[in-house]
């Protein structure tokens, strides 16, 4: 199986406050959701989340409009993404509005890659019960419309790359 790589961009973390997952049973898909259609670095996520209090970024990856990956909160520690479904679930963010705007093609691959990386790191069936979008756990617009219709295409690519 090929891996996508993940480019560590060297986030001020408080790791003393950040607590072990001890359940990982979903991946949590998001965007950013801005009027302007951002493409914000985990960095600039960072800084915004310490900004309200938190101990850092709260989504686990950022995928860039270019297809880039970046580190966020480190994978194995309960994220701030979802709220109540925190403690067992990754938190993967993809930048943009997609509300109004598309997500890139190289977003989609990218996405579908990492989810099949997870997938089979933490031992999920890489299925739409195991993969989900934030609207599916609580009442928001996050990950967008035009994200969200893709989200059986995108569990089909990550079946393809698991299975390379
Ligand atoms: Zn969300």
């Amino acid at each position: 199986m090929e891996r996508v790589p993940i480019n560590d961009t060297g986030l001020d973390i408080d790791d003393d406050r950040l607590v072990m997952r001890q359940v990982t049973d979903q991946i949590v898909i998001h965007h950013t959701g801005n009027p302007t259609d951002d493409d914000l670095s985990a960095a600039e996520i960072n800084e915004s989340h310490m900004r309200q209090g938190w101990s850092c970024i709260g989504y686990h990856y950022v995928i860039r409009k270019d297809g880039t990956v970046e580190a966020g909160r480190p994978h194995w520690t309960i994220g701030a993404h979802a709220y109540r479904e925190n403690s067992h679930t990754i938190g993967i963010h993809v930048c943009g509005n997609f509300e109004i705007g598309e997500p890139t093609s190289e977003q989609i691959e990218s996405l579908a890659m990492l989810l099949a990386n997870l997938c089979t790191d933490y031992g999920l069936t890489i299925d739409r019960d195991h993969i989900v979008g934030h609207r599916e756990l609580m009442s928001t617009a996050c990950p967008g419309r035009n994200l969200f219709a893709q989200m059986d295409e995108i569990v089909g690519k990550a079946n393809f790359y698991a299975n390379q």
